[in-house]
């Protein structure tokens, strides 16, 4: 299974609303090796995305650690962080945020303009055409579908090869031919580049490429068998 590249210890997280405290996360722990895909599903409300934005760094827990290749993220200050984001992570959210002012091709190679890596363009056409979009290449995001928002988004979350990709309910606005497409690639990427991917479903087939499965509940993560 090679190292560690991810760990939540005791993770607790909870928000404060009006009628009282709402426990979402309590003592959540995982390990997440190089190699690996994790499926993590769980009902509406559960915490998924609460869990998924904490693990990611996008978010701060209550309590609890999260490292990053044996770095608690908790000790790194906003630069190294963002290095860290730009560098190791991937990121592949319902509210996936394409720069409107950039087209889908431009959005995709923005973070390899941020690494400085050079002539990415033949690998993220390669990643369009794989995906069937290599029709909408030059279109702007308000000219794309939420099925095809959410696969230029997987495509960037991806173009730096990054260690672990989040995948938060990846195929939750796909059609099946199209889930399947994505369902295909992630299972590539995770054979071929050796990347960790942790993802959240609702659904049991997509869940099913999951090396390991759990299911949240109660705040804390359960094997499903
Ligand atoms: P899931 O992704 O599994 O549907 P979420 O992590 O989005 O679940 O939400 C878990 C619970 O936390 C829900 O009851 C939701 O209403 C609540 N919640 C999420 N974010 C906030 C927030 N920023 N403030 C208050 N409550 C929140
Ligand atoms: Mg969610």
């Amino acid at each position: 299974m090679g190292e560690v590249v991810l760990s939540a210890e005791n993770i607790c997280k909870s928000y404060n609303n009006g009628s009282g405290e709402l426990i979402v996360l309590n003592n959540f722990k995982l390990n997440v090796h190089r190699n690996e895909i994790i499926s993590i599903m769980g009902q509406s409300g559960s915490g998924k995305s609460t869990a998924m934005n904490i693990l990611s760094t996008l978010d701060k827990p209550d309590s609890g650690v999260v490292k990053i290749d044996g770095i608690n993220v908790n000790n790194l200050n906003e630069m190294s962080l963002s290095k860290l984001r730009n560098q190791d992570i991937g990121f592949v959210f319902q509210f996936h945020h394409l720069l409107p002012e950039f087209n889908a091709l431009e959005n995709v190679l923005i973070p390899t303009w941020i690494m400085k890596k050079e002539n990415m363009e033949a690998e993220a056409l390669n990643l369009f055409s794989v995906l069937g979009l290599s029709e909408r290449i030059d279109h702007f995001p308000n000219q794309l579908s939420g099925g095809e928002r959410s696969r230029v988004a997987l495509i960037r979350g991806i173009i730096n090869r990054p260690k672990i990709l989040f995948a938060d309910e990846p195929t939750g606005n796909l059609d099946e031919k199209n889930a399947i497409k994505l369902i295909d690639l992630l299972v590539e990427i995770n054979r071929d580049f050796k990347q960790a991917i942790v993802l959240t479903t609702h659904n049991p087939d997509v869940a099913s490429i999951g090396h390991r499965r759990y299911r949240l509940e109660k705040g804390a993560l359960n094997n499903i068998s």
